[in-house]
């Protein structure tokens, strides 16, 4: 049976008779006031949402040997306690149920207890597509396709990704409301290039462009951004920020995939650079640029870089600069394993001129302990995206299996917490500690032993959990 009741402006009111406890109150009130009775009715529902909030849950993961982001050996056997999304408890004695928490047990078997594994240098709207798909492909399918790989990262126990140049902002608010599965997210928006720099991907037929005239398809879609000026610079840096950019990238110098710009071009002057980097000081975050040669690495130290991506091409005097002045090289393998996305001869030239400068920079790096961040920079390949984990381990030839997964959990996140208050994630990640976000991988054996297991997550990585929840178990 409804009651009728009317409205201030006198139309009727519908409402449902029910044995809802409030609904006397309510009612009663309701005839005096309507507005009061839409405030309580919102305050009940608050409450109503708050207890189911409140409904403490916990994770207990029993009889676990930790690599805790930072050792180079094992923990004694232990038992982790995760409630909500932070890790509560780490004990060698059994951990009782705590009285108000619903926990659940994983028995670990004896098996590892990781950090979940974080790639600093990743494309997640470019990773999967071909270029001519990311740049004019339907925005709808690329969001899609894009919110696919997403998961497909998380499932290979990337728990974290600092994405460096596509329009990730919208994929990453789904992941975090829990729309779509996927690691956290640290965006950098567009990447911000000159007329002709790397990440221009115009064609000539689009020139002139007329300052302030009509933006490219890559512009709409804030895939990168052209900027010819300091004060361009700063607009496309405020842009950036505005929309959510935890950190901000330039590409200082020429690239690999790019179709205008040879690999030895300096692309910013110091003035742009000084815009950019004071824009992005501002909002209490960094810049980080693409940079491979001296020139390029150097005059972005003089203007204030902190990090430097990929640095492929440097030289002794470069690699003190950055050790004197703590500049993080973030860098990737990029060697001939017979994996490079499909290219164009000019191209594929340039890759192989970077290929040449892996080994020595590695050496570089070590000589003057650089600090050194992994990432793996996967560009339109849905293959080779695949070999994400791979990519670390193809390092073993040069780092040992602690030193890898050191880089790919506890640096790494140093790293990502140069973001300041840009942060997304506020606390700790790379870490299993007290206190840590609670991103885990138990692995089926011992990685620091055996970094080989990391390329195979499927088999490998029984248990994935990011922000305290599981998305994979494959233990009863
Ligand atoms: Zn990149």
């Amino acid at each position: 049976m409804a009651l009728v009741e009317t409205k201030f402006d006198g139309s009727p009111l519908h409402i449902e008779r029910s044995d809802h406890p409030y609904r006397r109150a309510i009612m009663q009130l309701y005839r005096k006031n309507l507005l009061r009775v839409i405030l309580i009715l919102g305050c009940a529902t608050a409450q109503a949402v708050h207890a189911q909030d409140s409904q403490v849950t916990g994770v207990i993961i029993e009889d676990v040997r930790i690599f805790d982001g930072r050792s180079d050996r094992l923990s004694a056997p232990s038992n982790v306690l995760v409630v909500g999304n932070v890790i509560k408890t780490i004990s060698t004695t059994p951990i009782a149920d705590a009285a108000g928490i619903t926990v659940r047990r994983i028995r670990g078997g004896g098996r590892t207890l990781m950090p979940g594994l974080i790639d600093n240098h990743w494309h997640t709207m470019l990773a999967r597509p071909s270029p001519k798909e990311a740049i004019e492909g339907d925005l709808g399918y690329t969001n899609l396709l894009a919110g696919a790989e997403a998961q497909a990262t998380l499932m290979r126990g990337f728990t974290a990704v600092r994405d460096l140049g596509g329009p990730s902002f919208g994929l990453k608010r789904a992941i975090d409301e829990g729309l779509v599965v996927g690691p956290r997210v640290y965006p950098s928006g567009a990447m911000i290039t000159i007329t002709g720099g790397h990440g221009d991907f115009r064609s000539p037929s689009e020139l002139p462009r007329q300052l302030g005239g009509k933006l490219s398809r890559m512009e709409v879609v804030n895939g990168s951004m052209v900027a010819d000026s300091p004060d361009e610079v700063r607009v496309r840096v405020r842009e950036q920020l505005l929309l959510g950019a935890s950190q901000i990238k330039l590409t200082a110098g020429g690239g690999v995939a790019s179709p205008h710009s040879p690999l030895d071009v300096s692309t910013f002057t110091e003035d742009e650079l000084r815009a950019a980097i004071q824009a992005a000081e501002n909002w209490g975050t960094y810049v980080t640029v693409h940079a491979y040669t001296p020139i390029a690495i150097q005059r972005a130290i003089a203007a204030g870089v902190k990090v430097i991506e990929h640095g492929h091409l440097m030289d002794e005097a470069t690699a003190k600069l950055m050790a004197e002045k703590g500049i993080w090289l973030s860098f990737q393998p990029f060697t001939d394993d017979g994996f490079a996305p499909p290219m164009a001869p000019a191209n594929m030239l340039r890759l192989r001129q970077v290929w040449t400068g892996t080994e020595q920079t590695i050496a570089l790096a070590k000589k003057y302990n650089i600090k050194m961040a992994f990432g793996t920079d996967i560009l339109f390949s849905a293959a080779g995206a695949t070999r994400q984990g791979a990519e670390l381990v193809k390092m073993h030839k040069w780092y040992s299996a602690p030193e890898l997964l050191r880089m790919a959990t506890g640096t790494n996140a140093d790293l990502l917490k140069l973001s300041g208050p840009r942060d997304p994630y506020p606390g700790k990640l790379g870490a299993v500690e007290e206190g840590a976000l609670a991103d885990l991988l138990l692995v089926n054996g011992d990685p620091l032993t055996n970094i080989k297991l990391v390329q195979d997550p499927e088999k490998n990585f029984m248990v994935i959990m990011k922000d305290g929840k599981i998305f994979k178990n494959l233990l009863p």
